[in-house]
C-alpha cells in the first residue's frame, strides 16, 4: 500500500481508542468538562450501563452558540492557548481531545446556555458528522448526551462487557469524582434508579461522603493526614493496618484535584506501611498531593493517569516520610485511635466530632475536614482520675491469662494485651534505633556460645554478618559448621540465646517466612525480635507485665505487630456495663 493520509473520521476514532474505553471513560470526560465549567451541580444519567446513554448536566459556565461546533472539532479547547500553559495546568482537560473523539464513535448532543444568553443551542453529531446549531431549551448551564456508543465501530463495541460490569465501572468512577470534590454535589441514576446521592459537603461538613465510598468504619479506623513542606502538601486519611484489606481496592490518590493511579506515589505509600502490614495486605486510603502546578506535568499519560513530577525523588521522600510519622503515631497513648475491636468506644467520639467540623459553606478545601479531624479526642475526663492514671494509658497489669494476654486495668476499663505480639514489636523498633544510632545494647558472654549448624546455613549466616553485628552480635566461625558467639544483644537471656540463633538461622534460611516485613534491610530485625520476643506460657510477673505496657506506650506503631496484628484492645467500663445489662 501507498502512504497516504488518514480521513478525519478515521483520526478521529483511532484517537478515541486512546481515551474512550468504555461508558465509564465517557462519564469522566464529561464529568471532568463540567468541573473544569466550574459547576457546582453534577447530575449523571446512564442506561444499559452507559452503552446505550450516558448523559451528564451541569450548571457551569456553558458553551456559547457560536463555539458549539468548535467544541467538537479536534484539538480544540478553551483551557489552554500555548506552550507556557502547558506547563501549569491547572484544569482536567486541556487537549481538546475528548469532544470530538466521543462524537466519533457515538450519538452525541449538546444542549448548552451560558448565562447571558437569550436562549440555549444545540448541537448533534452522529458518528462524528456534525449537524446545524439549533435553539433549543436548557437553563444556563450544559447537557451532554451519548447514545449507542461504538455503534459505528463493531470492533470496539465486542469488547464492552455485560452492562452490569461497565456500570460498576462508572460507579467506581463517579465515586472517585465525589472523593475528588467535596465541595460538587453528584447524583448517578442508572434507568432512572437513584443508584448515588452525594451532597455537597456544606456547613455542617461531615464525613457521610468518606462512608459512602469506603464504608462506615473506614474513618474511625485512619488517621488524618495533614503535613505540608514549602509549595507541597499532603492530606487525606491512612487507613490504620489493623484494618487492611485482601484487595487494593480502596487506594484513592489526587494530584492537584485529579484522581490518578501514579507509582511514584502508590510505591511510596507502600514503603510507608511496610513495617505495620502483613505481606500481601492492602492498606486503605484516600490522599490528597496539592502542590503547585508547575512542579508536575500531567501530560504525560494518554488517558492522564500517571504525571510526571518535576522533582520525583524529593516528592516520593515526602509522601513516604509524612505518612510514616502518621503511622508510626499509633502508639496506645493516643486517644483518637481506633484499635481493632474497640470501635464501639471510639466510633462515637469521632463521629460527635465529625458532625461538628467547621467547614464553611461551599469550602472548595476538601482539606478543612482533615484539619478540623486531626485534633486528638479527648477522653471524656472521669471525676478523681489521677494524672499518673492519664499518662498510663494501658493501666496495671492485674494477671496474665492462659500464658498469653496480659489483663490490665485503666482508669476507663480493662485492657487486654497480646504479650508476644506487643513485646515483637517494642523490640523491632528498639533494634531498628539502635541500629540507626550505630550503637547496639550488646551483652558480653562469660562464655561463649558455641552453635553447631549445617555447612550452607553457616556460610549464609557469615554472608549477612554485617547485619548480625549491627543488632549487636559478635561471631567467629570456628570451622565450617560452628559458630562461637562472644556478644549477643543485650534484650537476650543469655540461656536463650542458643534456641534464639539457631530459629533465625532457620527464619532467615526460609526466606519466605520472615516476608512479613516488606523491606529487605528490616527482615533481619523483624525475625530477631519475633524470636526474642517472649512466647507464650512464658510466667510473667506483675512488675514485668508493667513493664511490657510502659514500653509500648513509649514506642512508635505498638498498636500492631509487626504482621499488622493489633497488639491490644479494651473494654470500657460502658461496654462492661452493657454486658451485665446494668444502666447507669
Ligand atoms: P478539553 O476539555 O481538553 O478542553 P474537550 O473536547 O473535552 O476538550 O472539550 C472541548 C471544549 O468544549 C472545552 O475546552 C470547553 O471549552 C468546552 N466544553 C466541553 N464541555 C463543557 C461543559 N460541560 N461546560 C462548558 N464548556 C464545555
Ligand atoms: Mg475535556
Amino acid at each position: 500500500m501507498p502512504i497516504r493520509i488518514l480521513p478525519d473520521e478515521l483520526v478521529d476514532q483511532i484517537a478515541a481508542g486512546e481515551v474512550i474505553e468504555r461508558p465509564a471513560s465517557i462519564v469522566k470526560e464529561l464529568a471532568e468538562n463540567a468541573l473544569d465549567a466550574g459547576a457546582t451541580h453534577i447530575e449523571i444519567d446512564v442506561e444499559r450501563g452507559g452503552i446505550q446513554l450516558v448523559r451528564v448536566r451541569d450548571d457551569g459556565g456553558g458553551i456559547a452558540a457560536a463555539e458549539l461546533p468548535m467544541a467538537l472539532a479536534r484539538h480544540a479547547t478553551s483551557k489552554i492557548a500555548g506552550l507556557d500553559d502547558l506547563a501549569s495546568i491547572t484544569t482536567l482537560g486541556f487537549r481538546g481531545e475528548a469532544l470530538p473523539a466521543i462524537a466519533s464513535v457515538s450519538r452525541l448532543r449538546i444542549v448548552s446556555r451560558v448565562a447571558d444568553a437569550a436562549h440555549a443551542a444545540e448541537i448533534n453529531a452522529d458518528g462524528g458528522a456534525l449537524g446545524t446549531v439549533r435553539p433549543a431549551a436548557h437553563p444556563s448551564g450544559t447537557t451532554v448526551e451519548v447514545r449507542d456508543l461504538f455503534f459505528n465501530v463493531p470492533a470496539r463495541r465486542k469488547f464492552v462487557r455485560s452492562d452490569a460490569t461497565e456500570l460498576t465501572h462508572v460507579v467506581r468512577l463517579v465515586e472517585r469524582l465525589a472523593l475528588a470534590r467535596f465541595d460538587v454535589s453528584f447524583r448517578l441514576r442508572h434507568g432512572g434508579r437513584g443508584l448515588l446521592d452525594a451532597p455537597a459537603t456544606g456547613a455542617a461538613g461531615d464525613l457521610a461522603r468518606l462512608e459512602m465510598v469506603l464504608g462506615q468504619e473506614f474513618p474511625a479506623a485512619a488517621v488524618a493526614v495533614r503535613h505540608g513542606a514549602g509549595p507541597v502538601m499532603l492530606s487525606g486519611w491512612a487507613g490504620l493496618p489493623t484494618r487492611s484489606r485482601a484487595q487494593p481496592d480502596q487506594q484513592f490518590w489526587f494530584v492537584n484535584g485529579r484522581s490518578v493511579r501514579d507509582r511514584l506515589l502508590m510505591n511510596a505509600v507502600r514503603l510507608a506501611y511496610r513495617d505495620v502490614l502483613y505481606h500481601g495486605r492492602h492498606a486503605a486510603y484516600v490522599l490528597y498531593l496539592t502542590l503547585d502546578p508547575k512542579l508536575v506535568d500531567v501530560n504525560a499519560h494518554p488517558a492522564k493517569l500517571e504525571v510526571r513530577f518535576r522533582d520525583s525523588r524529593q516528592i516520593h521522600e515526602f509522601v513516604f516520610r509524612a505518612l510514616e510519622r502518621a503511622l508510626a503515631e499509633s502508639r496506645p497513648n493516643l486517644g483518637a485511635v481506633a484499635v481493632a475491636g474497640s470501635a464501639p468506644t471510639d466510633l462515637p467520639a469521632l463521629a460527635a466530632r465529625a458532625s461538628r467540623l467547621p467547614l464553611e459553606p461551599g469550602a472548595r478545601d476538601p482539606w478543612a475536614i482533615v484539619a478540623a479531624l486531626k485534633q486528638p479526642v479527648e477522653p471524656p475526663a472521669l471525676p478523681g482520675a489521677s494524672s499518673s492514671a492519664e499518662e498510663q494509658p494501658l493501666g496495671t497489669a492485674l494477671a496474665q491469662l492462659h500464658g498469653a494476654y496480659i489483663l490490665a486495668q485503666n482508669r476507663d476499663g480493662l485492657v487486654l494485651v497480646d504479650m508476644h505480639a506487643a513485646h515483637e514489636r517494642v523490640l523491632y523498633e528498639r533494634f531498628k534505633a539502635q541500629r540507626e544510632s550505630g550503637t547496639p545494647a550488646s551483652q558480653h558472654l562469660l562464655e561463649p556460645l558455641v552453635i553447631e549448624l549445617k555447612a550452607h546455613e553457616l556460610s549464609a549466616l557469615l554472608e549477612r554478618g554485617e547485619e548480625w553485628e549491627q543488632a549487636g552480635f559478635e561471631l567467629e566461625a570456628l570451622s565450617s559448621t560452628r559458630l562461637a558467639m562472644r556478644r549477643v544483644p543485650a534484650s537476650m537471656r543469655p540461656a536463650e540465646a542458643s534456641g534464639i540463633v539457631t530459629a533465625l538461622v532457620h527464619d532467615l534460611g526460609l526466606e519466605a517466612n520472615t516476608h512479613h516485613l516488606d523491606g529487605a534491610a528490616d527482615r533481619f530485625l523483624g525475625a530477631l525480635a519475633c524470636r526474642s520476643a517472649i512466647h507464650a506460657h512464658r510466667r510473667l510477673t506483675l512488675p514485668e507485665m508493667d513493664s511490657l505496657l510502659r514500653q509500648m506506650e513509649a514506642t512508635e506503631r505498638a498498636n500492631q505487630c509487626n504482621h499488622g496484628r493489633p497488639t491490644w484492645t479494651r473494654l470500657s467500663l460502658q461496654q462492661l456495663d452493657q454486658l451485665f445489662l446494668r444502666g447507669r
